[in-house]
C-alpha cells in the first residue's frame, strides 16, 4: 500500500507519521514538498496536489494539513478557505481518478453548539466561525466528489509535542495565584495519537470494505468543560510532580463572554462516536487516560 501524507508536521499529522508507517510505503510531505521529487505539499498550490497525485498514484491520501488558527480566519476567509474547502476538494477529485481512499480531519465548529446532547454524525449543521464553515465545506466537497473517503471529525486537540492547553495551564499556575478557565463549553479532549491510531485502523479496514466510506466522530470518552480540563491538568500535575511551581489556589470558572474571540465557539461540542466505534470495533478510552499519559510525557 503506497500512502501520501499532507501536513506531516502538525498535531495529527506527527503522529500519523508512526501510525501509517507499518502500513505500507508512507510518502509524508509538509508544505515544503519534497523538492527534489518534485512532489508538492502546499494547500495553497491546487495545481501542484493533483500533479503529485497523478505522480504518485497513491492508494491513500491523508490530509492532516489545515488552516486551523481559528480567530486568524476571521479576518483571513479566502486563506481558509482555499486551505480547508479547495485544497481538499482538489485531493478529493485527484483521489477519484486515482481510485484512492482519501482520509480527512473535520470539527466539532461545524455545529452551532446548541443543546447539551452528543451530535451524531448526520445531526444538522450550522458553523458559528469562519473556520468551521470552511471545514464544513470541505467535508462537502470530498462528499460530492464520489471518491471513497473516511472524514473524522474530531475536537479539542492535544498532543505532547508543540504547545498545548495543559502546557499553558501549567505555566501560568507556576505565575498567577489565580486562573480563570471556560466552564460552559463541553467537549472531550482529544490526543493526535488516538487519532492517528484510529485513522490507520480504519485504513486498513475500509481497504477491505470500502462501504465503510463515510463521516465519523472520533472524540476521546468522557466530557468536560475547559474548567474541568485545567482542574485536571493541575491536579494531576501535583501528584506527578509534587516540587512543580505552583501558585495557583484558585482556578475560578467563568463564562465564554470573559474571554471575548473574533471567532465564536460552539458551548455544545460533545460528539457522539457509537458509528465510529460500531463500524470499526473499536473502543474510545475516556480523556482523562490520554491527558494523563501525555503530563506524564512533558513532565
Ligand atoms: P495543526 O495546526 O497542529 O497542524 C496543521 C498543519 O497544517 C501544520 O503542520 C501546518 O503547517 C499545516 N499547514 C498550514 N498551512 C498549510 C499549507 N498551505 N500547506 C500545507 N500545510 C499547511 O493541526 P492539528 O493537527 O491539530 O489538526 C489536524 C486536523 O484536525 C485539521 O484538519 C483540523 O482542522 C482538525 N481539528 C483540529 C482540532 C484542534 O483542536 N486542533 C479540533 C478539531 C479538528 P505549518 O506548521 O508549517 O503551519
Amino acid at each position: 500500500m503506497k500512502i501520501l501524507l499532507l501536513g506531516k508536521n502538525g498535531q495529527v499529522g506527527w503522529e500519523l507519521q508512526r501510525s501509517l508507517a507499518p502500513l505500507g510505503e508512507l510518502v509524508a510531505l509538509d508544505r515544503a514538498g519534497d523538492v527534489e521529487r518534485g512532489l508538492c505539499g502546499d494547500l495553497q498550490d491546487l495545481d501542484g496536489l493533483r500533479q503529485t497525485v497523478q505522480a504518485l498514484r497513491p492508494d491513500v491520501i491523508v490530509n492532516a494539513a489545515a488552516h486551523t488558527a481559528v480567530d486568524k480566519a476571521q479576518s483571513e476567509p479566502e486563506l481558509a478557505r482555499r486551505l480547508n474547502a479547495e485544497a481538499p476538494a482538489a485531493l478529493a477529485d485527484a483521489a477519484q481518478a486515482a481510485g484512492a481512499l482519501l482520509v480527512h480531519y473535520s470539527t466539532d465548529y461545524v455545529f452551532d453548539g446548541g443543546g447539551t446532547a452528543p451530535w451524531a454524525e448526520d445531526a444538522p449543521t450550522g458553523p458559528l466561525s469562519v473556520y468551521g464553515t470552511t471545514k464544513l465545506e470541505g467535508e462537502r466537497a470530498i462528499q460530492a466528489s464520489g471518491c471513497r473517503h473516511l472524514i473524522f471529525r474530531t475536537s479539542w486537540v492535544y498532543a505532547a509535542r508543540g504547545g498545548n492547553f495543559a502546557k499553558t495551564m501549567l505555566r501560568l499556575a507556576a505565575e498567577r495565584e489565580r486562573l480563570t478557565v471556560i466552564d460552559d463549553q463541553f467537549g472531550a479532549p482529544t490526543g493526535a495519537d488516538l487519532i492517528a491510531d484510529v485513522s490507520a485502523h480504519a485504513v486498513r479496514q475500509t481497504n477491505q470494505e470500502p462501504r465503510h466510506s463515510g463521516v465519523y466522530h472520533l472524540a476521546a470518552a468522557g466530557v468536560t468543560s475547559w474548567h474541568g480540563y485545567a482542574r485536571f491538568v493541575l491536579d494531576t500535575a501535583r501528584v506527578l510532580k509534587p516540587e512543580l511551581p505552583n501558585k495557583a489556589q484558585d482556578v475560578a470558572p467563568v463564562p465564554t463572554s470573559a474571554f471575548p474571540t473574533p471567532a465564536q465557539r460552539p458551548l455544545n461540542s460533545r460528539l457522539n462516536t457509537a458509528r465510529l466505534r460500531q463500524t470499526f470495533g473499536l473502543v474510545l478510552p475516556h480523556w482523562q487516560i490520554g491527558v494523563r499519559r501525555m503530563l506524564t510525557e512533558i513532565l
